[in-house]
């Protein structure tokens, strides 16, 4: 018998384990992977640990080159993750790792036990309690730690089954520091493929603080990540030197951690390609860095989509410290913000946060409240100060930030002086300065068109008069206009087509003519048309078509409902009127002799003209159109 067998000592997992263990199995069975995440941050603490003790000056000689191997053996079926921190003593061992000594947890397993599955508060006992060691058993059959303190002394073993027995020996080893050895369970077998441990790894640790390296044995993929080495282009041909350069997978000092100061454009480009593999380059970053009231760092993209249907769901972070938690935190980002991309690290969050917990912390709330102010503050900010940059992207940007204020009011008022409307002649305007340019013309109107090339007629009537037409051609333009109709106090939205501006109009009263008016509602063959007479300034038009904007606004709405799945019958049919323009020649022509064939061949071709220039004609309008012109064309 040798010495070290000679003090083999024996012992169960104190604390009922033959509760703790099935119930850590089952519980965790959704989120299996982050028994990676566990072992690798309590390396990632022991290595922390020792760091500070050396900078504190109360350690000497140790040199800070703290190091976390992750090693996958296919044939001996181990994880391995060895790290070169602080270590433990046998003491330290039977204390911390041999003891599940926490009546409160016992409690909280008990209280739960009973309540059936339930993954999220399982990831509450797991980070509340410090279990994040057991984790390992979720995919081990057994686990065993070799520990050595750096406090010197033997190196101790520690060997756990899966039933929570375990026993203790010391162990012949002069490394300081703790291996954590996984013995993976067989129906666990699939965490022993390197491309999903790594993918793992990836996910949690890609910004631990202590470099992180992976080994698997494996040949090819050493060459592999050789070749990633050498991107000066040269091939390498000396062994040891690869081996001397291979990389951490992790990035321990990410950007989000360095002052905004000193950060370039480059590397917040950079940094954004590399965690979210997106190339297009983002409209905007917001780099924060608060540390009173809230204690949070992270940087947030707005991501350039390419089109009004591309993905809109983004992808925020959380980290605790370094260490990745969740993706997209809906208690965190307001879902108006959702097209975000970025990392948030919430050292003042729990490393294992559920669902409940975030919904009912005021933290997460003023966490929430502080980056709908970041974002609304980086808006406002642009347009004041990068007025040129600001317009180049505001087309990008102009959909999220309608959005955001369809859904929150206080953050339209935050960004409302920031809002621009594009014009027909590519040129933007804020609210404010549209208005008062409109002020002697059309004061408190803003016309808008939501398809430039159709209502193009409409569009070049207004602008010859010198009036500004907003281009609002997003389904959700018009649904915005209704936010700013209702926080300007009599301004008014009016589309192009809705109305005859007053600018349009030429001098005196038109006349009205019942005999005309009449024989247009019958050629339209819509009884419910009203006719009208007007003085156009532009002689060249005989008639144009306008339709109220009230009705056509519910007759969107409706149409939007029955988009979405609704049914709905519209009790607002669109009211249109016919113009008629008294000073054209043609409709004076008509005016003159209301009654003959020819007026009224006439007639419906100008009531067609306008229809045309309304809007596109349905199939069996548009053959009667050219129909009758052919027959026209004849009779000239
Ligand atoms: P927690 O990390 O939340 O305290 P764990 O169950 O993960 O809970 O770990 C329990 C304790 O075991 C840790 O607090 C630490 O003292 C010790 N420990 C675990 N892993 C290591 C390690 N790699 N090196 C040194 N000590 C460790």
């Amino acid at each position: 018998m040798s010495e070290n067998e000679e003090k083999i000592e024996k012992g169960g997992i104190s604390v009922q384990t033959e509760q703790i263990f099935p119930i850590i199995k089952k519980w965790l069975y959704s989120d299996k992977d982050i028994f990676v995440r566990e072992i690798v941050s309590n390396a990632c603490d022991a290595c922390t640990k020792l760091r500070r003790l050396i900078s504190l000056g109360e350690v000497q000689g140790i040199e800070n080159d703290f190091r976390i191997t992750v090693t996958l053996d296919k044939e001996e079926k181990t994880i391995t993750v060895k790290d070169n921190g602080i270590g433990m003593t046998a003491e330290e061992i039977k204390r911390y790792i041999g003891q599940i000594a926490l009546s409160g947890a016992l409690e909280f397993i008990e209280k739960y036990e009973n309540n059936g599955d339930n993954a999220d508060s399982t990831s509450d006992i797991i980070g509340h309690f410090g279990l994040g060691f057991y984790s390992a058993f979720m995919v081990s059959s057994s686990v065993e730690v070799i520990s050595r303190s750096f406090t010197g002394g033997p190196a101790t073993r520690w060997v756990c089954s899966e039933s929570g027995d375990y026993e203790m020996s010391p162990f012949d080893c002069d490394e300081r520091g703790t291996s954590v050895i996984m013995h993976i369970s067989e129906d666990e077998e699939d965490y022993l493929d390197k491309d999903k441990i790594l993918g793992i790894l990836k996910k949690y640790c890609s910004f631990m603080s202590v470099e992180i390296y992976f080994e698997s044995g494996d040949e090819e993929e050493e060459e592999h990540v050789h070749e990633h080495e050498h991107h000066d282009g040269e091939t390498c041909e000396c062994e040891d030197h690869c081996a001397h350069e291979k990389k951490p997978i992790n990035d321990t000092h990410p950007l989000w951690l360095k002052s905004p100061s000193e950060c370039t454009d480059e590397e917040y480009k950079d940094f954004y390609s590399k965690v979210f593999s997106d190339f297009r380059e983002p409209l905007f970053h917001i780099h924060i860095n608060a540390d009173y009231p809230l204690n949070f760092k992270g940087i947030l993209y707005f991501p350039k989509l390419l089109h009004e249907y591309d993905n809109l769901e983004g992808e925020v972070k959380l980290y605790y410290n370094q260490v990745f938690v969740a993706d997209n935190i809906k208690e965190v980002i307001p879902e108006y913000l959702i097209m975000l991309k970025g990392v948030l690290d919430c050292p003042e969050l729990p490393l294992n946060v559920s669902r409940s917990y975030l919904q009912t912390n005021s933290y997460v709330s003023k966490l929430s409240a502080h980056i709908v102010k970041k974002v609304a503050d980086k808006i406002n900010s642009l347009c004041l100060n990068s007025r040129e940059e600001y317009e180049k992207i505001w087309d990008d940007l102009k959909t999220f930030v309608e959005y955001g204020c369809l859904k929150d009011r206080k953050y339209y008022d935050r960004v409302k002086n920031s809002i621009l409307f594009k014009l027909t002649d590519g040129k933007y305007e804020t609210v404010d300065s549209y208005l008062e340019s409109a002020k002697d013309k059309h004061e408190n109107t803003v016309y808008y068109a939501t398809d430039t090339v159709a209502q193009s007629r409409y569009i070049s009537m207004l602008t010859s008069q010198d009036i500004k037409v907003v281009v609002f051609d997003k389904i959700i333009d018009t649904q915005f206009i209704n936010v700013i109709e209702s926080d300007r106090n009599g301004v008014k939205f009016l589309r192009v087509d809705a109305d005859v501006a007053s600018a349009l109009k030429g001098e005196g009263d038109a006349q009205e003519n019942k005999d005309l008016a009449e024989l247009f509602k019958k050629v339209s063959k819509d009884e419910k048309l009203t006719v009208k007479f007007e003085n156009l300034k532009n002689e060249k038009i005989p008639a144009i078509m306008t339709i109220s904007e009230q009705s056509r606004r519910m007759e969107d709405m409706m149409k939007l409902y029955s988009m979405s799945g609704g049914h709905a019958d519209n009790l607002f049919p669109t009211e249109n009127t016919l113009v008629l323009n008294s000073l054209n020649p043609i409709i004076k022509k008509l005016e003159g002799d209301p009654s003959s064939e020819k007026t009224e061949m006439l007639a419906e071709q100008v009531y067609l003209l306008a229809l045309l220039s309304q809007r596109q004609l349905s199939a069996d309008e548009m053959e009667a159109f050219l129909d009758r012109s052919y027959d026209m064309l004849e009779k000239f």
